[in-house]
């Protein structure tokens, strides 16, 4: 399954051992890189 990164809008392979999930009010989201994923959190809180 691919899930869409939604800082950047990579593409991510949820599947791969590289994707990036971060779990936010009990939703997964998925990022390409640890640097997306720090960008998302920082944006939420
Ligand atoms: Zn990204």
């Amino acid at each position: 399954m691919m899930a869409t990164d939604p800082v950047c809008g990579m593409e991510v392979d949820e599947s791969s051992g590289s994707a990036i999930v971060a779990v936010i009010n009990r939703k997964k989201s998925y990022f390409c890189s640890d640097e997306c994923r720090d960008a998302f959190l920082e944006r939420k809180t």
